[in-house]
């Protein structure tokens, strides 16, 4: 495995605009879209809604509350962090790796 960090810290234009394309799509052109990737609804059990869970995650385009950075929560990080992690699911990425990275490390409030 050899990410570059930089690459995934700031997106291109062009990924941006991707990603944002791709969520106003139909959930089944999500789904083969190459940035999705397949949710393992075991793994989702902790999630206790009445609603459908995901099927797919998508790469979802934010603006970072913070600085105002626009980044992109990939799908796999969403998978991440849905299935390991165990995160809610109406958790939705807010702040960029850089202001989230600083926030940790500073003592909360
Ligand atoms: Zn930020």
């Amino acid at each position: 495995m050899s990410r570059t960090p930089d690459k995934r810290r700031n997106p291109s234009a062009k990924q941006r605009r991707e990603a944002e394309r791709v969520q106003q799509l139909h959930p089944l052109q999500q789904r083969q879209h190459p940035s999705a990737v397949p949710a393992d609804h075991d793994r989702l059990s902790h999630i206790n809604i009445y609603g459908a869970l995901p099927d797919d995650y998508i790469d979802q385009p934010f603006i970072c509350r913070n600085c105002g950075k626009r980044e992109i929560w990939k799908a796999r990080d969403q998978k991440w962090y849905y299935e390991e992690a165990k995160g809610h699911i109406d958790a939705i990425a807010v702040e960029c790796h850089c202001c989230r990275k600083a926030g940790k490390s500073a003592a909360t409030s």
